[in-house]
């Protein structure tokens, strides 16, 4: 197995001068100055999916920005295959607080394919940014070349960990010069520095950007939607932890009083094998209800993703864990009125009656949609509040600055 690979910048790429009306000139001279010192410092961010989930989402939006700033930044993807990913799929659960008993076989597959990825990182790398559990172990390689900086970057929710997994990962995580969480609920006993990062969006993206109504309703048609009738949207890869056959009995509770709809949409992602599954579960809970749409989306559509939460009357989030949640920031910043689950990162974002409404329950989340569909002046509210807390906390300049003052910080110690 060859791993030496690098992930493409993105095409369409924005000029740091673009995002000057949405953060202000103050942010943008900010990065300038921090990224100043650090230039031409190669970074290296790792993980294990080129595309699908919000790592991957995050990571096209960075790369493109670091580089303009005269960081040398470079986006690498570990090779595994089924094996390996039905491994690292289960420890996810596992670490997300699913009951899981490993047996020694997972740990020497997990050790296996970090070991045949352990070129990965170029030994000239100054800073390197291992994401998830997944590359965890590539650590190993910093034998080699003890001058970079490690930093584990970890996306998911280490609140309650299945202890055996834990233990297993912390002897690597243990090795690293620091770690990074999403929230500060998921920080553990570590002997390394930990540091509080907020994921982010890209308000210029394909994704969050403005479209034109004649194309959100091109999209809408394509699908079968009807755009004069409310639309209630989910928007996740087809996960339990997604909790999609949740939002199926909510949307059932809400549809007695109110003529909406259902729109479930999702794709895969390469290191989650078990999207078909779940999907197949979808399916079979929808049944032949002409006004609930089970949408298979490409690994990547993000223009179809935007139109469809642009369109929606509702964004759900009904997560049973959640490392943070992108999709809630994605509908805030579209001004749209969010019913998720309290889990996770989610309450960073949805702060209860102020940009969102929080739910515990599939009776909850069906009362506080049809609290919004009855009170639309309410919802418009939140929304709008929401796309504030947004600009304010979870854009793409904010994590890039925080990544640069981890840089120079760790540059300068
Ligand atoms: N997403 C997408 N297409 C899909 C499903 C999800 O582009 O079919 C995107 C979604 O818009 C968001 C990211 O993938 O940007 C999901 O991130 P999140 O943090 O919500 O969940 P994760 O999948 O990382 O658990």
């Amino acid at each position: 197995m060859t791993s030496v690979q690098e992930v493409p910048a993105e095409t369409e790429v924005y000029l740091l001068d673009n995002y000057l009306p949405v953060v202000g000139a103050a942010e943008i001279d900010e990065l300038r100055a921090l990224a100043q010192p650090l230039e031409g410092s190669p970074v290296e961010m790792v993980n294990s999916t080129a595309v699908g989930g919000g790592v991957a989402e995050i990571l096209t939006r960075l790369l493109p920005l670091f580089r303009q700033l005269g960081v040398d930044a470079h986006w690498r993807v570990m090779e595994g295959d089924l094996p390996f990913f039905e491994v690292t799929k289960s420890f996810h659960n596992a670490l997300h607080g699913e009951h899981f008993q490993p047996v020694p076989k997972d740990f020497e597959i997990f050790r296996e394919y970090n070991r045949r990825n352990l070129d990965l990182v170029p030994a000239d790398a100054r800073f390197v940014v291992i994401h998830d559990p997944q590359p965890a172990a590539l650590i190993e390689a910093r034998r080699n070349h003890r001058k970079n900086h490690w930093i584990w970057r970890c996306h998911i929710d280490l609140s309650r960990p299945d202890s055996a997994v834990w233990s297993f990962l912390q002897t690597y995580i243990n090795q690293y010069d620091a770690s990074i969480f999403s929230s500060p609920e998921y920080a553990r006993q570590l002997p390394i520095p930990q540091y509080l990062f907020y994921p982010s969006i890209d308000p210029l993206s394909e994704k969050n950007r403005d479209l034109e109504p004649e194309y959100i309703e091109s999209v809408l048609e394509n699908f079968g939607i009807d755009s004069r009738r409310p639309i209630l949207t989910q928007i996740s890869r087809f996960d339990r932890l997604k909790d999609p056959l949740g939002v199926i009995k909510a949307y059932k509770l809400v549809k007695r009083y109110h003529d909406c709809q259902l729109v479930l949409a999702g794709g895969g992602a390469t290191d989650d094998p078990e999207g078909a599954q779940v999907l197949a579960e979808v399916r079979d809970a929808a049944g032949n209800d002409p006004d609930l749409h089970v949408i298979e989306l490409p690994v990547s559509a993000p223009l179809e993703v935007n139109a469809l939460q642009r369109a929606s009357t509702v964004i759900i989030q009904k997560s049973l864990r959640e490392g943070f949640g992108l999709t809630v920031a994605e509908g805030l910043w579209k001004k749209k009125p969010v019913v998720a689950s309290a889990v996770g990162g989610i309450p960073l974002q949805v702060i209860h009656k102020h940009t969102g409404l929080l739910t515990h329950s599939i009776e909850g989340t069906a009362y506080q949609i049809r609290f919004l569909l009855s009170h639309p002046e309410i919802a418009t509210r939140l929304g709008e509040q929401g796309h504030e807390h947004v600009r304010e906390n979870f854009l793409i300049t904010g994590n890039i600055k925080r990544y640069l003052t981890l840089f120079l910080y760790l540059f300068n110690s």
